[in-house]
């Protein structure tokens, strides 16, 4: 018969900016102290904020955690996630295993100008994501690393046509797969500066929702680069 030890469910967020740099916190405490992470902190049994006491979300936790450590403002719709820190690594805690869920969100290089380091990050550091060595981060973070290098590739192919309008269009490998229909698209107006889904049945074009997600595959619709 196995045995069992207590598991914590903690949250982190992983933070590009403009799909180039990565947000860092220098630890400010144990276990792995001056230790570059990604800023993050424990899911709480009761939101302080909310008026109706209740268990939060991970992803509030993780929107939470990123205003108290770095001063920046997330929707929690806006995080996605993107994998489990679950390594069995060395953590001085002996209370309990603590297994992250790190959830990710890329944010225009204007939200981040006024991010300050509090709580338990000694500094905030915004690093190229090429130029981070594996041994700077702590815990078992740089799984992140190729995850990210991945959906920013992902996300820098997403406009990868334009429509007759010469709008970015972003013709979904997925579409198909999932069954969508050929008569929905999604482009990008620079004029109501968003991705739209578009429905093009019989002929007429009609802006009808928007998106942060690509339905259908569920990457981040990111600005497109003008010209
Ligand atoms: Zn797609």
């Amino acid at each position: 018969m196995g045995t069992f030890k207590p598991t914590i469910l903690v949250v982190d967020l992983v933070v590009t900016v403009d799909w180039e740099d990565v947000l860092l916190i220098k630890r400010g405490i144990p276990p792995h102290m001056d230790k570059l992470v990604f800023p993050g902190g424990h899911v709480d049994a009761e939101d302080p904020e909310r008026e109706i006491k209740a268990d939060e979300s991970v992803a509030h936790a993780g929107a939470r955690e990123l205003k108290e450590e770095t001063g920046l403002i997330v929707d929690p719709k806006d995080l996605i996630f993107l994998t489990f820190f679950d390594a069995p690594i060395h953590d001085e805690r002996k209370d309990a295993r603590r297994i992250s869920a790190a959830l990710t969100v890329n944010l225009k290089r204007a939200d981040v100008v006024g991010a300050r380091a509090d709580s338990d990050a000694k500094e905030i550091i915004f690093r190229a994501i090429n130029s981070i060595h594996q041994c700077e981060l702590g815990f078992d973070h740089w799984k992140a690393i190729p995850l990210l290098r991945h959906r920013i590739n992902l996300a820098r192919a997403f406009w990868n046509e334009r429509n007759e309008y010469g709008l970015p269009k972003h013709a979904c490998p997925a579409m198909t797969d999932n069954g969508w229909s050929n008569d929905i698209e999604i482009i990008y107006s620079f004029e109501a500066g968003g991705a739209f889904i578009e429905c093009t049945e019989s002929g007429s074009a009609d802006f009808s929702e928007r998106i942060n997600l690509c339905p259908a595959c569920g990457i981040q619709c990111p600005k497109p680069k003008i010209g």
